[in-house]
């Protein structure tokens, strides 16, 4: 069997690589894994239990018996979720816990998808160092809170964009500043700033740069 095509997608929240991840999946016939939900996953079997996503102990063990069937139907999108998701994802114990789930998925592309393509925030520099394509997505603050406001106001209409800002930098900072494995570009990234480009833009950018790793490999 022939090594998977990796195409590691890592950046900021709502920086438009979970889309981008989506539609690069579709093209190229590639299984796609958004390895926030694994995160999210264990964020939320924990607040649903009433525990502290900040206790090392709860959220190892959370990490440890984590299964994606788990939290199927769950509703992990909140920002709730995704600011108890960047606590958990502090503790090293949690990330270990979570790394070979995401290593044995782009070994093994489920459905016999000769590639993948995971989307996440080390993906390039931890999971799959030695991915065939890695790109590093970024956008400003402002149009970041913009789109993922849009997204939650349609469930939470009395949702402030103030709020959704400071939620935001606060998860931007926490994911930066942790010791293992931080929220950083690989150095052989491709950095792709999606601040004035439209999705359909962004997508046809990253399509040139993989087309013209296809071609290099033949
Ligand atoms: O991408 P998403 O917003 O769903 O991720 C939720 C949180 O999960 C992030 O803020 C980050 O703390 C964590 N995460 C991570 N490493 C990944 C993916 C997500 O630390 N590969």
């Amino acid at each position: 069997m022939q090594t998977p095509f990796i195409i590691a997608l890592d950046g900021p929240a709502a920086s438009g690589k979970g889309t981008l991840a989506r539609l690069i999946s579709e093209h190229y016939g590639f299984a796609h894994l958004d390895t926030g939900t694994l995160y999210r996953g264990v964020a939320w079997l924990i607040l649903s239990e009433g525990g502290d996503p900040a206790d090392g102990d709860v959220a190892a063990h959370a990490a440890h018996a984590f299964d994606p069937a788990k939290i199927a139907g769950a509703d992990i999108r909140t920002k709730e979720v995704g600011a108890a998701a960047s606590v958990v994802a502090v503790d090293p114990a949690v990330r270990s816990a979570l790394l070979e789930f995401q290593r044995r998925y782009a070994a093994n592309p489920p459905n016999g998808a000769s590639g993948a393509v995971l989307d996440g925030r080390d993906i390039g520099t931890v999971v799959c160092p030695a991915a065939t394509v890695k790109f590093f997505v970024t956008a400003g603050p402002k149009v970041r809170t913009h789109r993922r406001w849009l997204e939650l106001v349609a469930v939470r209409p009395e949702l402030e964009e103030a709020t959704v800002y400071n939620d935001l930098l606060e998860r931007d900072a926490r994911d930066a500043a942790r010791s293992d494995a931080p929220m950083v570009a690989a150095d052989d990234a491709e950095l792709l700033d999606t601040t004035h480009l439209s999705i359909d833009a962004a997508f046809a950018a990253a399509r040139r740069v993989i087309d013209g790793v296809f071609r290099r490999c033949g």
